[in-house]
């Protein structure tokens, strides 16, 4: 028997199809604009991972996973800046820290919007930020190569190395102040229209209150590294936006019924594991996964570019967009066994 959708599910699906869908080419184009953006703010989605106690949802990752699948699906651009907010909310709610008090609340109710910066503690052991200790605060140097939704979000969630090879994450304000800059704007192949920049950092201060979390290093890298072996669920997102739009084309329906009942199969299985209560058990299936729905998502979107002809080659069109967001996923929040495991593959495998 079919279950009645959550609440949070019917809401996404609305801004989708009532806002993002129809302006996802536009917006690809010309930037996600502050509207997409107040839109969200009001539609209780910014919170629906945050404890109830303080403004949000609560809800299930299940339901988490969906809303992120259906945002992705209909406008890849606006999804990847609101999809960095949860990693703090979530952060924040397991945290002692006096900022959860302070800032839990309005990132719960989305009166304000953080961004992350913190994937370059990845490369440890090279590093490059900083995180010393100074007059009570945290001092910070270095530079963060990838920063998403600079002039949209209100406060980062920004990460360094300090003494001791331990990884230091605290907040500061998302905008150009003393020991802070940003580069313009990126031009990328895709998602230029998030609104990527990268931050010098010469010596920006925060006091000792904005700290979140310190954690030594083969700590975080216990908890991110299985958590990263998981599939994304705008990889989905964007594969079944393709398969619509191929589903329109009388001649690709066999394709697009087989890549279909694929894509369900590995998704069931890559939610389950999603959901094993031991996050670093049955890593090489989790990694497997991750690189079949990549594989199927490309042949999802290849397929919606080949059925619809030279016009996918328009800007305007839908097709070329999502290869090109498609193309995005296949790095974002890449970590080293993800590369491996997906290289690994690509030379072996027979096509989906
Ligand atoms: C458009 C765009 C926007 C992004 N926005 C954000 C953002 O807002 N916030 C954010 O935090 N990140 C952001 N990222 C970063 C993104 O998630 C990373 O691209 C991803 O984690 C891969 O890392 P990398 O690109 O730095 O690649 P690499 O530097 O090639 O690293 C890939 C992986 O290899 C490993 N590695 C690299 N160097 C070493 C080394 N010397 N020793 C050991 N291991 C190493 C690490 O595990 C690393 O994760 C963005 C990326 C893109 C393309």
């Amino acid at each position: 028997m079919e279950t009645a959708p959550h609440p949070l599910v019917i809401r996404a699906r609305r801004l989708a199809e009532d806002l993002l869908a129809p302006h996802a080419q536009r917006v690809d184009q010309d930037g996600v604009p502050v509207s997409h953006i107040d839109a969200l703010r009001t539609s209780g989605l910014l919170g629906m991972s945050a404890p109830e106690a303080y403004g949000g949802a609560g809800a299930p990752d299940a339901v988490a996973r969906e809303v992120q699948e259906i945002l992705a699906g209909a406008c890849c651009s606006t999804w990847f800046v609101q999809t960095q907010h949860h990693t703090p909310v979530r952060l924040l709610a397991r945290s002692e820290s006096p900022a959860r008090e302070r800032l839990l609340g309005p990132l719960a109710t989305g009166a304000i919007l953080s961004g992350i910066a913190y994937a370059h503690v990845r490369a440890f052991p090279r590093v490059l930020v900083r995180a010393t200790a100074r007059r009570g605060g945290r001092r910070f140097d270095g530079t963060v190569p990838w920063y998403t939704g600079w002039g949209l979000n209100d406060v980062m969630l920004l990460a360094g190395v300090g003494e001791d090879a331990e990884v230091v994450f605290a907040f500061a304000d998302a905008r150009e102040q003393p020991g802070l800059r940003p580069s313009p704007p990126m031009r990328l192949a895709a998602l230029s229209a998030a609104r990527t920049v990268s931050l010098e950092l010469d010596g920006l201060w925060v006091p000792e209150d904005s700290v979140v979390l310190r954690v030594g290093q083969e700590e975080f890298a216990r908890g991110d590294i299985p958590r990263s072996a998981n599939t994304s669920p705008a990889v989905f997102g964007v594969a079944y936006a393709a398969l619509r739009l191929l589903e329109r084309a009388p001649e690709a329906e066999r394709t697009a019924g087989a890549l279909r009942l694929r894509l369900d199969e590995v998704r069931r299985r890559a939610y389950a594991l999603a959901d094993h209560p031991v996050p670093h058990e049955h890593m090489a299936e989790r990694l497997a996964l991750r690189t079949r729905a990549y594989d199927l998502m490309r042949a999802a979107t290849t397929a919606a570019i080949v059925a619809g002809g030279g016009r996918t080659m328009d800007l305007g069109s839908a097709a070329q967009r999502l290869a090109r967001e498609g193309m995005f996923l296949l790095v974002q929040g890449q970590t080293a066994p993800v590369r491996q495991a997906h290289l690994a593959s690509l030379g072996t495998a027979p096509p989906p």
